[in-house]
């Protein structure tokens, strides 16, 4: 019975600013919870329904709407009690269903750390994985009456969740703008983590009490008379501010209690914004205000949108005391304003790029003012707050953010650069997932590794952050210097059978040093990349020790073999990315033909230029010597690395017709295909040529695009250029 009391209680403290609650849902919600709970009790002794009680009547004293009262009343259903998410959805529809599955997960963490760049990744985390402010807030509310009953637990709780609640949970309450719950928690954690320091200040600010509230009365008259005689209505304020304040100031200044300035802040609210300035006037007038400590807040916001007059002055009694000017409007935002407050005295600048990602919220607040009912306001608002980050779990709990998009990879490389280098695998909540796998808010990645694993290539188009793709990078550079210096070995050994001799007779003798600085290479090891590459021809460094003048010597058996040591040694190790069988040599494509992945194709070893690579119909392969040609294929791998996207002509005979033009470009884009540059010439018959550059990833996509602008009515014919 006292339960269903308290229970009326809050509702009609929720029918003072609620317009029309659902009160019968409402009761429907507090009898399954009553029910789900029986026989559960608190640590306290009462019975364990008393807690979501006074998490709702928290939630209505911050004037939430009422899923979130109902999400209040049923949030330890699901973790507690045989209850789940479905159950709730059919009783009490998807939106509280949604809130208390959200409050369930956030539960599951817990964040016992004291690093503050954890912390705030964790606050972060715990914003993004909300997506709904109102799960945050109800969080809050029940974390603020844990807070208030926590004398019940044992002391090493005590600690640990006071730490928590000063690291994650006042600052994000800070962030909302929820003033009053901040300070409140900030006071009852400083209860438990600074005991002795809390009651000494407790108690001198409550040793003069009396004569403290006496004083404030003095102040509010003097003020309230004072700016009446100048035809200004104000409400004033007084209080002292909340002990943790006071006691960060003392330990901030090194200074004691008697010697912290400002112990008591007043408020004075008026209605225009003139008469902020003039009230601001009146009170300099007649106390004399601190130099330095005026800040006028509302020609200059603070970011958050939040708008005041603040001095302090030097009153009755030569008490120093804090003052605030502002409109009852400035006052409803800095006080009611779900992010007012965000950065308001966190003793640091919060960057710009928050800020940002923060201005919708502002503009919330704005449309907030036009809103009739700020419960209809606050159903309607649904937050993703740090979209572009994700916030992911080590398996051992310690939380790492990453861009969006970042993949296990990515992962790998930030926990440490040898694991990135190993890393062959990747688990995703305990599922295996592919690496380009996308991670999420939440998720808890394990990365597996594997002794013979080695950087990939392909790795480069999906990782997202810097580190991992400059040691990506690095990594695939030195390999492919490592293969092509192989591959050069090969060819230069090949080379030199034609003068019946081989590279290691050439190391014995000293030759292949003297080759090497013949040619005006720094070592043997550039050299032999150098051949590798295609950058440099292997007869051209023999001619250096057999000058070319006996021809008789250089009787070329046919080259027939080219094509096997080019095999030979592409398939040690697959990139990929371009050409199939052959890793990372020198690739052109010729300008005869102009290939496009795709295509038959066939390549060609060339002096000096690496492969070329021509289309399979391409005439001028005729003239080319045969034994220099090898197979190549297209890689078969799905996504395409950017640096393989090409350039195409092509040509669109058409009616010279208005609209035409734009049908055509219609086409293109449609096919995935961009133009890079369009060329029209109208004929005297009233006919177009337009020719196309156009940007493709593969033949598919091309005649994709040729099809679909045959089929334009006015086009005779479309061609792909080759030179
Ligand atoms: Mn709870």
């Amino acid at each position: 019975m006292q339960l269903e009391n308290r229970l009326e209680s809050i509702i009609s403290k929720v029918r003072s600013y609620h317009p029309d609650p659902d009160v019968a849902q409402l009761r429907e919600a507090f009898a399954f919870a009553n029910r789900m709970h029986e026989g559960q009790t608190r640590k306290s002794g009462e019975p364990y329904m008393t807690h979501p009680l006074e998490v709702m009547d928290i939630i209505a004293d911050l004037r939430l709407d009422v899923a979130s009262l109902v999400a209040g009343l049923l949030h330890d259903t699901v973790e507690d009690t045989e209850t789940t998410v479905e159950d709730l959805r059919v009783r009490f529809g998807e939106d509280v269903a949604f809130l208390v599955d959200g409050l369930t997960k956030l539960s599951k963490f817990q964040f016992n750390t004291r690093q503050e760049a954890q912390a705030e990744n964790i606050r972060k985390m715990i914003i993004a994985m909300s997506r709904d402010l109102r799960v945050i807030m109800v969080k809050l509310a029940d974390r603020l009456h844990n807070m208030r009953t926590l004398k019940h637990m044992n002391p090493s709780s005590q600690e640990r969740i006071s730490l928590e609640t000063m690291d994650i949970y006042s600052p994000l309450a800070h962030r909302l703008g929820l003033h009053w719950v901040k300070t409140e928690l900030e006071d009852l954690a400083f209860r438990y983590l600074h005991t002795e320091a809390y009651y000494e200040i407790a108690e001198k600010v409550a040793s003069k009490k009396r004569q403290r509230q006496s004083f404030i009365r003095e102040v509010r008259h003097i003020l309230e008379d004072l700016l009446r005689e100048h035809g200004i209505e104000p409400e004033v304020y007084g209080r002292p501010k909340n002990f943790w304040s006071i006691y960060r100031k003392m330990r901030a200044q090194q200074i004691e209690f008697e010697q912290v300035f400002d112990i008591l802040a007043f408020r004075i609210l008026v209605d225009e914004r003139a008469q902020c300035y003039e009230a601001l006037g009146l009170v300099h007038n007649l106390w004399k205000p601190i130099p330095g400590r005026f800040k006028d807040y509302i020609a200059i916001a603070k970011p958050n949108g939040y708008q005041s007059l603040h001095t302090s002055v030097i009153g009755p009694y030569q008490e120093r005391i804090e003052i605030q000017i502002r409109t009852h409007d400035m006052h409803k935002v800095a006080e009611e304003g779900i992010a007012a407050h965000w950065l308001y005295k966190e003793g640091k600048a919060v960057p710009d790029k928050d800020d940002q990602k923060f201005a919708w919220l502002h503009q919330l607040m704005e449309e907030h003012q036009d809103h009739e009912d700020p419960v209809e306001f606050l159903e309607s608002v649904k937050i993703d707050l740090f979209h572009d980050e994700v916030y992911v779990f080590t398996p051992n709990g310690d939380v790492l953010s990453f861009p969006k998009g970042a993949t296990p990879v990515d992962f790998a490389y930030a926990i440490h650069s040898e694991i990135g280098q190993r890393c062959s695998g990747a688990k995703v909540n305990g599922q295996m997932v592919p690496l380009k796998h996308k991670l999420k808010n939440g998720d808890i990645v394990e990365i597996l590794t594997h002794k013979n694993q080695r950087p990939n290539k392909d790795w480069l188009s999906f990782v997202k952050t810097g580190r991992a793709r400059t040691k990506i990078r690095n990594a695939v550079r030195k390999e492919q210097r490592e293969r092509s210096k192989e591959l050069g070995r090969e060819l230069l050994d090949k080379e030199l059978k034609h003068h019946n001799t081989n590279i290691r007779a050439w190391e014995r003798s000293g030759k292949l040093q003297q080759a090497v600085e013949l040619s005006r290479f720094s070592s043997v090891d550039e050299m032999l990349a150098d051949i590798g590459y295609g950058k440099t021809q292997a007869d051209k460094v023999t001619e250096k020790i057999y000058p070319p003048e006996a021809p008789e010597e250089k009787k070329r058996e046919p080259d027939n073999r080219l094509g096997q040591i080019w095999e030979k040694i592409a398939h040690r190790g697959k990139t990929g990315v371009v050409l199939d069988g052959i890793g990372d040599v020198m690739v052109t494509y010729a300008r005869c033909c102009n290939p496009v992945p795709g295509d038959p194709i066939v390549g060609f070893v060339t002096r000096g230029r690496g492969l070329s690579v021509h289309t399979r119909d391409c005439n001028r392969i005729d003239h080319l010597e045969p034994e220099r040609q090898i197979d190549v294929r297209w890689s078969t791998d799905t996504e395409v690395p950017d640096s393989s996207r090409r350039s195409v002509s092509v040509k669109v005979y058409c009616t010279d017709k208005p609209g035409l033009l734009a049908n055509i470009s219609q086409s293109f884009s449609q096919a995935g295909v961009n133009i890079s540059q369009a060329q029209c010439v109208t004929t005297e018959d009233r006919r177009a040529v337009n020719t196309f550059e156009v940007i493709v990833s593969n033949s598919e996509q091309l005649k994709r695009a040729m099809k679909n602008i045959e089929k334009i009515r006015g086009v005779y014919k479309v061609e792909r250029i080759t030179s």
